[in-house]
């Protein structure tokens, strides 16, 4: 997929999801990490790191997170699921807690859903052994990936509307 569908995608469902702005921006930032640490030379068209290979493994970044989780555990002991003493510890207001907290799972979101739209492609993810998920709904840069970009867009705003209508009733 495309980084600009990559964008769309992470950053409207992770507003549908949280309307969080905070959130949404991290997911937006972290919405083209898989592809950008693969390192491509666009001069020599060449990847220091194989293209959807390891960097698009789910369980390598379901490895990579719980490292993360794990270190600000032994770092911050009283660390809660919220991630809210990580906020604690920096001594910072409840609200900026909030965004704190939004902001690391925002991360988690941007990769999540990276992952999940590269498998609509033909060419997948890599899951297990050599096996890679693949749903071939479309090829890459085709018009069929910028029109579900744009659908599940659309749908995320409607969810995004709709929910404000019920929250203002
Ligand atoms: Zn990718």
């Amino acid at each position: 997929m495309k980084w600009v569908n990559h964008k769309l995608v992470a950053g409207a469902t992770g507003l549908a999801l949280t309307h969080s702005i905070a959130f949404t921006s991290v997911a937006i930032l972290f919405a083209t990490i898989p592809d950008a640490v693969e390192l491509h030379n666009y001069r020599t068209n060449t990847s220091i790191f194989k293209h959807r290979g390891n960097s698009h493994n789910p369980l390598v970044w379901l490895a990579f997170f719980t490292l993360a989780y794990a270190v600000l555990w032994f770092r911050f002991p009283a660390i809660s699921a919220s991630l809210y003493p990580v906020a604690h510890f920096i001594n910072i207001n409840p609200d900026q807690d909030q965004l704190i907290t939004d902001a690391c799972w925002g991360a988690l979101w941007g990769i999540v859903a990276h992952l999940a739209t590269d498998a609509m492609t033909p060419g997948g993810i890599p899951v297990w052994k050599g096996k890679r998920w693949t749903l071939h709904w479309f090829y890459t840069g085709s018009q069929t990936e910028y029109a579900v970009a744009f659908a599940i867009a659309i749908a995320s705003g409607l969810i995004i509307y709709i929910s404000h209508q019920i929250i203002v009733l």
